[in-house]
């Protein structure tokens, strides 16, 4: 049961992460998480200002496509912002995606034109990122969340979340880790 909410990595940020890294574990495709993953939680997409954090975001999706790596965003979050935000990324994403339910996943996957043995889902949260990509076996990296300001429901799973990561630390089955 606890091996659902297990990542395959434990991981500061995003960009710890390489290319090279994936390419060399096989993948070819990365399911991405939006808020807190990529960008902060509340991130305001103003008119036409690119800011630091977006273009440093840019540049590192950039790093992953330009070696030939498919990405997707995939975000629970509205359509509106999250087009917005993947158009100024340059990848495709999949809004209201329902995580953790499988179906967004799926999508995702067939819009990359990748397989569950390739791909891998990066994210900010057990709950939702992880579990939902373990659901269908799906390779995962947990990150650190980029702001402890979030939704409401998603401060009180953090508690529960806390909880997982304490007994799956126990157990040794992750540890904070780097690519570094
Ligand atoms: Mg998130």
């Amino acid at each position: 049961m606890l091996k659902a909410f297990c990542p395959s990595m434990w991981i500061k940020s995003i960009h710890e992460i390489r290319s090279e890294n994936l390419i060399e574990s096989g993948i070819r495709g990365v399911i991405l998480d939006l808020d807190n993953t990529l960008i902060h939680w509340g991130f305001k997409l103003q008119s036409e200002t690119v800011t630091e954090e977006l273009a440093s975001a840019r540049s590192w999706i950039c790093s992953l496509t330009s070696a030939g790596l498919k990405v997707c965003i995939v975000s629970n979050n509205a359509p509106a912002r999250v087009k917005a935000l993947a158009d100024i990324m340059g990848v495709p994403a999949l809004a209201k995606a329902g995580k953790p339910r499988r179906r967004a996943f799926l999508k995702a996957l067939d819009l990359m034109c990748t397989g569950t043995a390739d791909t891998i889902c990066i994210g900010d949260q057990v709950f939702t990122d992880v579990f939902g990509a373990n659901r269908i076996g799906l390779r995962t990296i947990l990150v650190a969340p980029l702001t402890k300001r979030e939704f409401i429901g998603t401060r009180i799973l953090r508690i529960f979340e806390f909880l997982v990561l304490c007994l799956l630390r126990q157990r040794g089955w992750i540890k904070l880790s780097s690519f570094r």
